[in-house]
């Protein structure tokens, strides 16, 4: 064994110790000093933001306005994953490109948001259109739509303070005062939506692809899907006609659809039926309209407006 070689390796361990003494955290990433989140999607970017304040950097994986199911990633941000991020943020069998950048394996810590909520059954329909039925939380066929549901998000905001904190215990009391304020912001938006969708006309409401369950499930709607929970496949001649039986039966006004997948089909729907077409938005992406709400708690309420008049709500 040659000794000037094990004295390089050893001076070069001592360098990368005082590195990581000078930036005062566990990561070794050349740094701000600012704990570096990575957000595979948009909701969990706004609450590492709403939660870690000046004390954080976040980066998010999905470009604004982007569709989340078929992301994929650069190099870079694959290293920004597996090496610059002390916390990554994300959900297993969703993105399969960031589960692969997790897959090789991260210098910080991963959150894998799945693991904090129960998977709902959330597939099943007015017309017993099911799909298959998750059995276990690891299910590739389970809903990752749980953002949807704000008190899902509260769980999930719980974890993200925890782990800031032990990544940066000095912040713990930031943490804790902005997991407080995001909390109480969502539980305003849930008491929103109870009160507002519990009077309606219907409950039934026509979706691009079947990212509501979550939602349909908290305040008692029936979600009826064009597409599956995976946006980017398009929808069989005969589930098209499925949802055109439905409409007429449970007396849809209104086809959504969605920014991030093209409207033709939900348009083509809608004009052979005579009805209106407007946006419900799964809130995966950052929004590019920010007429229709600039943030996570302003596209929530602009979907509960939306539902509120397709459903004819008082
Ligand atoms: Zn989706």
């Amino acid at each position: 064994m040659n000794s000037s070689r094990l004295l390089g390796g050893a001076s070069a361990l001592a360098a990368i110790a005082l590195l990581g003494a000078c930036t005062g955290s566990p990561s070794a990433a050349p740094d701000t000093g600012k704990t570096q989140v990575v957000a595979a999607i948009y909701p969990y970017e706004w609450l590492a933001e709403q939660i870690g304040g000046d004390r954080v950097t976040v980066e998010g994986l999905l470009p604004p306005g982007g569709e989340a199911h078929d992301l994929e990633l650069t190099p870079q941000q694959v290293a920004d994953v597996t090496i610059k991020g002390d916390l990554i943020l994300y959900e297993s069998h969703f993105q399969a490109a960031v589960d692969s950048a997790v897959g090789q394996g991260v210098h910080g810590t991963a959150l894998d948001v799945r693991t904090l909520v129960q998977n709902l059954d959330t597939t099943e329909s007015p017309d017993g259109h099911d799909t298959e039925t998750p059995t276990d939380a690891h299910d590739a066929a389970a809903d990752p739509h749980l953002w949807l549901d704000p008190t899902a998000l509260v769980t999930v905001a719980d974890a993200v303070r925890d782990k800031l904190t032990a990544i940066d215990p000095a912040g713990a009391d930031t943490y804790r005062a902005n997991t407080d304020t995001v909390t109480a912001a969502l539980t305003a938006v849930d008491a929103e939506y109870k009160a507002g969708l519990a009077s309606c006309d219907r409950t039934g409401f026509v979706t691009s692809h079947e990212a509501f369950g979550y939602l349909a499930q908290r305040y008692g709607l029936q979600q009826i899907s064009i597409r599956g929970l995976d946006a980017t496949v398009e929808p069989t001649a005969a589930r098209i006609a499925e949802v055109q039986d439905m409409a007429k039966r449970e007396g849809i006004t209104t086809i959504f659809y969605e920014t991030a997948v093209s409207p033709a089909v939900s348009q083509a729907i809608a004009r052979d039926a005579g009805l209106r077409t407007d946006v419900l938005d799964p809130i995966e992406a950052r929004p590019t309209d920010t007429a229709r709400g600039a943030d996570y708690l302003g596209v929530m309420r602009a979907n509960l407006q939306s539902l509120r008049t397709a459903n004819g709500c008082r």
